[in-house]
């Protein structure tokens, strides 16, 4: 099966079957959910949605943020990885909000990497979500999954993983596939032990067609192996009985 036709496959299976993969972080406005992202990463979206409630309820607006003291800020989002550096973030995040956008989450990916905490893949994940536009968000599960199943070759970084599938997706696509990608890794194709066996999308994966054809090919060397085994020790012992054999009648003349 050739990309192309992984990509033929990967694009109709979960139109049909997940055609409204959302995130799972928890928010009801551009801001909670740009705060909710930057603390998002290298953290599971569980844990996020466990702070985020009385943080909002604490700092429901940018300027209420950036009036904040980091030291309060941490006592809120202690919990979750790095929790130092992203409650300066926040807290310098909120104050550019305020003083450079009119309080307002910015649209475009480049506004929105001159915020402090924001990279590439929180720009792509806020540009998409809230604003639309067809970005791509490259996160450890997407980087992974969409190598596993054969939609980039040869990626070594998450630009690169980006710029494949970008290339390759219709352009209707890459805000959805962001979603497909995630939750199918981190449901189905997770890092440690994927569940191969019960995944429905293993008939186009190149990772199940690469490691079933070794396993089968290993299987039927091992079976090969014992059978050789089997075989001579069958042998070894038809030549002891025909040896006693010989030694008996000799004795008995
Ligand atoms: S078959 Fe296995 S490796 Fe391929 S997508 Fe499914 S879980 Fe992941």
């Amino acid at each position: 099966m050739n990309k192309r036709e992984r990509y033929e496959h990967f694009v109709e299976y979960f139109s049909k079957h997940q055609p409204l993969a959302e995130t799972e972080l928890h928010y009801d406005n551009p801001f909670q959910l740009l705060v909710a992202v930057i603390l998002s990463a290298q953290c599971t979206d569980k844990r996020i949605n466990q702070v985020t409630p009385a943080l909002f309820e604490r700092f429901p607006t940018p300027e209420s943020l950036a009036e904040a003291s980091v030291d309060e800020v941490f006592s809120y989002i202690r919990s979750v990885s790095y929790p130092n550096n992203k409650a300066k973030h926040l807290v310098g995040m909120a104050k550019m909000l305020v003083d450079v956008f009119k309080s307002e989450v910015p649209a475009t990916q480049d506004k929105l990497q001159k915020l402090p905490g924001v990279g590439r893949k929180t720009a792509n994940v806020i540009a998409s979500v809230v604003y639309e536009a067809q970005a791509i968000a490259v996160d450890t599960h997407v980087f992974r999954v969409a190598n596993r199943i054969g939609l980039t070759t040869n990626a070594k970084t998450p630009l690169a993983v980006e710029r494949q599938l970008l290339k390759y997706l219709p352009p209707d696509v890459p805000r959805i596939a962001h979603h497909w990608l995630i939750l199918h890794g981190r449901y189905i194709c997770t890092a440690r032990n994927p569940k191969c066996e019960i995944c429905p999308i293993s008939w186009f994966c190149k990772y199940y067609e690469r490691t079933h054809t070794e396993a089968a090919l290993q299987k039927a060397e091992v079976l090969k192996n014992k059978k050789a085994k089997e075989q001579k020790k069958k042998a070894a012992l038809n030549k002891i009985s025909k040896e006693l054999a010989k030694r008996s009648a000799g004795s008995n003349k």
